[in-house]
């Protein structure tokens, strides 16, 4: 008998790939992305914003200890956090109608795993050499002084990115001067040290040593995405009616060859390391770069850029006939990405208009139903209520709380003889309620009785209410 054979590895290592330089429109353009989206993560805790003297003059800052989030002139409370959860639903709006009309655009230029490898292969450049150095030091099995050298000058270098940008994330949630103060004195609170030390070390690993990986694995929008793609949509591909049948060596005009030259330079500038020409492929983040390394192949060859492109499926036909491609616009405006962007726009309008709005005075109320009323001695009816006052002014204010329902019934705050109360400075008061209907009072008075609690800001005469429910005898 055979001895039996052993189970293939379900196992495949990783083949390191080392992306060439390139250069071109969408290499300028994911450079531009680049510096851009980088330059705003790094600085923005350091903008200054004048809120007075009560507030913190941080530009963009999550507060987390008051339960605020200070986005310049805008200042969210934590009972407005529709204001966060409507960007974020615009976030994926967009998201989606960018898909729906390109592919992954966000994956190729602006998700923070692409920008952040980009960067690491950069310095990888810098230090290293372009992709045949790198290459040559990857296959050189003995460590001598000079990879050792530049193996550990890479790596402080993406120690250093990777200290940054855990160093930023941390400065977005505190005051930034005093807490980069208090991080070099040792003084700033251990969370801060230990997501700092987190953040770094993800960044190292995911830019330094993941890079694709991520892409390809970890991530599930690769999977997501295709429910937003169809046939108009635009994304890069090989037009293998020209290109095909690819080979080396000059044309001539009898040659049967096309247009690809097998020169692999599409291939080697590939971040996730594909071939385009193999068609349509998962791993391709639809970063354009082989659009330029091409480009720049049939310029020196002198034949008409665009053998690697972006197309939509649906021109292909078209094309193979040779007619012209349909108009861009086309490809763009379509129902779905009309869906979208209205659904975007809508949501935008809605919170640009709650924005306005707000006021700067407001309660929530929360009655106490435990119990639901209680009949005092002199045969009154008494219900509690939490309100909680919110005084979004600068300065000290007095609110007068007071009641519409059953013109018998009458308001007591806790605490404060006087019926009005004073809610400190960009403060949220809460103020024990309670709202007494006398013993003599209409029978309607003592049911169940919808009611508006009122509070009024006395210096300025601002208003605001919530309705809620005085429970009585009838219940
Ligand atoms: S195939 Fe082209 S577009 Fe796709 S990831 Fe590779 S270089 Fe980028
Ligand atoms: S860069 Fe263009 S010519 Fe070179 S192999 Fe790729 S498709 Fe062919």
């Amino acid at each position: 008998m055979n001895d039996p054979q052993p189970a293939p590895s379900l196992y495949a290592a990783r083949e390191p790939i080392f992306p060439r330089r390139v250069s071109g429109t969408f290499r300028n353009l994911k450079w531009i992305i680049l510096a851009v989206t980088l330059g705003i993560y790094y600085l923005t805790p350091w903008i200054r914003w004048d809120r007075g003297p009560s507030l913190p003059d941080q530009a963009v800052l999550l507060d987390m200890a008051n339960r605020r989030f200070y986005f310049f002139w805008i200042e969210i409370w934590p009972h407005e956090f529709y204001f966060v959860a409507g960007l974020l639903i615009m976030a994926g709006l967009g998201l989606f109608l960018f898909t729906s009309a390109l592919g992954r655009v966000w994956c190729g230029y602006a998700c923070p795993q692409t920008v952040w490898t980009d960067l690491f292969i950069l310095v990888e450049r810098w230090i290293e050499g372009d992709r045949n150095a790198r290459l040559r030091l990857h296959r050189q099995k003995k460590m001598d002084l000079r990879k050792a050298r530049l193996r550990l000058t890479k790596w402080v270098v993406w120690l250093l990115i990777g200290l940054a940008t855990g160093g930023a994330w941390v400065f977005y949630f505190a005051d930034a001067p005093t807490l980069a103060r208090d991080l070099i004195t040792g003084q700033a609170h251990p969370i801060a040290y230990t997501t700092m030390a987190i953040l770094t070390a993800t960044t190292f690993f995911f830019g330094g040593f993941a890079r694709e990986q991520i892409c390809i694995y970890a991530c599930p929008w690769p999977r997501i995405q295709a429910a937003m793609m169809d046939e108009d949509t635009l994304v890069v591909g090989y037009r293998d009616w020209r290109g095909e049948p690819r080979g080396k060596g000059k044309r001539t005009a009898d040659s049967e060859l096309g247009d690809c030259i097998d020169c692999m330079a599409c291939v080697n500038v590939c971040p996730v390391g594909i071939d385009i020409r193999d068609g349509q492929q998962m791993e391709c983040i639809t970063c354009a770069l082989c659009i330029d390394a091409c480009d720049d192949m049939m310029e020196k060859i002198g034949k008409p850029r665009g053998l690697i492109d972006y197309m939509a499926l649906s021109d292909e036909a078209n094309a193979r006939a040779g007619k012209p491609p349909r108009n861009i616009w086309k490809h763009i405006l379509r129902p779905r990405t009309i869906m979208y962007t209205s659904l975007w726009s809508l949501v935008g309008v809605g919170l640009l208009f709650a924005l306005f709005i707000r006021s700067d005075i407001d309660l929530t109320v929360a009655p106490v139903r435990n119990p639901t009323f209680v009949t005092l001695s002199d045969g009154s009816i008494r219900n509690t209520y939490d309100v909680r006052l919110r005084n979004k002014h600068g300065d000290d204010r007095p609110f007068l709380v007071t009641v519409k329902g059953d013109p018998a019934m009458q308001v007591e705050l806790e605490g404060v003889p006087e019926g009005s109360v004073t809610v400190p400075a960009n403060t949220a008061l809460l103020q024990r309620v309670y709202i007494v209907t006398p013993k003599d009072a209409a029978p309607s008075a003592q049911a169940n009785t919808p009611v508006r609690i009122w509070v009024e800001d006395l210096t300025n005469g601002d208003r605001a209410h919530k309705d809620t429910t005085f429970n009585g005898r009838g219940n």
